[in-house]
């Protein structure tokens, strides 16, 4: 076995910083601090190089809905690797394993979303539907309409054409984004842009923005919408209740294409199979990845409805595809992991039991001395940090400074809680038990009630 196993922390944590380079990071400072080695995991918990048990609130990064240690999934990639470990879809080929997801993918979509495209994660399906749609609006006819709307602060993904439709500032500023035909909506975050708007109001009126640049960019010029049912990378900004719909009548009033980005909303996270469903929204394509295969695998892909994919069929050639797309051993762990979703009824029970459990838990945070709001979805879920309740103010200190020490609290207690900037934010595995989640919610409480004191001990609790 060439993977390092027994070897001090220090040496492992050395040799990654000599050759690793660690995506969404500052290389030089994680050089200097040395990375965490996870080693192990099971169910709900973390094991790292030096022993330490870690709850994973972020269920990897939004991904390991039926918790970690499945054997079903390890067997199913060992006996697909043994029969056919990879073959193209390419040219006038296909394979059982495929052929079996997308059937399965077909019966849990909502609606007419019948057919599949696939990828090897969000990023590629989410170029694969610049592409798409645009090709889809040539093949109708109507080649101007190019343009993709969506939101600032949303995340789509990293490669140049998913970071384009992601609306992160950060990312845009390097490497030359976004690329052409882009174009960008506010974002619906009540909290932070609400102002003295109730949040329903605000929410209509963030829709109505959609509305707006179509008329200015003209609809013959716009292909697509994109949104995320719920932002997640974003901080978990759960859209006021007016938004979705008023969204869906924009797009069904102007002829374009609405794009849900279920990436993290899908496969269960919502307390639905789809946050589309959670949310009312009736998408002409769906975005799909993490939660597919629980992470176990890398895929992704592109569900379309009858009416886009027979657009696309009529139209002949489709000149796309990715080497991976369509992996026969990724396909038959998705299969597995969506057998064990549906036979455990794990959907089900985080929005029947335990999703119910974690919000009445959640919703207490509410009233914690640092925290803002507290919000949730499901299975995922945030708090803002405030030194001001009452004003929903942020702090005087550079964005995601106590965010910083909120995670790093976090950490050393034993929770993977993240942070966006000032905003803790969870998405557990969905099989967190209702024993789990008590022990969730207390290292949360203790984390923000050493924020809380760390904060007012460096005269840190002031509004900027
Ligand atoms: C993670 C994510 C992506 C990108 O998926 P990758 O598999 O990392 O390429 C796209 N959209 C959303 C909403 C995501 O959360």
């Amino acid at each position: 076995m060439t993977i390092l196993h027994n070897i001090p922390t220090d040496e492992l944590q050395r040799i990654d910083a000599a050759h690793h380079v660690h995506p969404f990071s500052d290389n030089a400072e994680l050089a200097r601090d040395g990375a965490r080695i996870i080693t192990r995991a099971e169910g709900v918990f973390l094991y790292d190089s030096d022993g330490n048990k870690i709850l994973d609130g972020m269920a990897g990064l939004w991904c390991t809905n039926i918790g970690y240690g499945r054997n079903e999934l390890a067997d199913a990639a060992y006996e697909q690797m043994k029969q056919l470990p990879y073959y193209n879809t390419f040219f006038k080929t296909s394979h059982p394993p495929i052929i079996a997801l997308s059937q399965k993918l077909a019966e849990i979509a909502p609606g007419d979303l019948n057919h599949v495209f696939y990828a090897s994660g969000g990023s590629e399906a989410n170029d694969t539907n610049i592409r798409l749609v645009r090709h889809y609006w040539a093949a109708k006819g109507k080649p101007t309409k190019k343009v993709i709307i969506s939101r600032h602060n949303a995340y789509h993904g990293s490669t140049m054409g998913g970071a384009s439709l992601g609306g992160m500032k950060g990312m845009h500023a390097q490497g030359g984004l976004p690329i052409p035909d882009m174009a960008y909506i506010d974002q619906p975050n009540w909290y932070a842009e609400g102002g003295e708007t109730t949040p329903e109001d605000f929410g209509l009126e963030r829709a109505r923005q959609l509305e707006a640049k179509i008329a200015e960019l003209g609809e013959d010029n716009v292909a697509a919408f994109i949104a995320e049912p719920v932002q997640g990378a974003g901080g978990v900004i759960v859209p006021p209740s007016t938004y979705w719909p008023e969204i869906q009548r924009i797009c069904d009033a102007h002829d374009i294409l609405l794009i849900a980005d279920e990436v993290i909303c899908g496969f269960g996270r919502t307390g639905n199979w789809f946050g589309s469903e959670t949310y009312g929204i009736t998408p002409d394509i769906m975005t799909i990845a993490k939660g597919l295969s629980s992470g176990y695998q890398p895929i992704g892909g592109s569900i379309l409805s009858d009416e886009v994919a027979q657009t696309i069929a009529d139209a002949g050639d489709f000149n796309h595809g990715y080497t991976y797309g369509g992996h026969p051993v990724g396909a038959a762990v998705a299969l597995e992991n969506i057998r064990i979703l549906q036979d455990e009824k794990i959907v089900e029970n985080v929005r029947d039991v335990t999703g119910p459990y974690l919000a009445q838990k959640w919703a207490q945070l509410a009233d914690h001395p640092l925290v803002g709001e507290a919000v949730i979805s499901g299975f995922m879920a945030s708090v803002a940090l405030t030194p001001d309740k009452s004003a929903r103010a942020p702090f005087s200190t550079p964005v995601g400074t106590v965010g910083t020490i909120c995670r790093n609290f976090c950490f050393d207690g034993g929770l993977v809680m993240r942070h966006v900037g000032d905003r803790m934010i969870i998405a557990p595995p969905l099989v967190l038990t209702i024993a789990e989640i008590d022990i969730l919610m207390e290292h949360a409480v203790e984390a923000l009630d050493k924020t809380h004191a760390h904060l007012k001990a460096q005269g840190m609790m002031v509004a900027g």
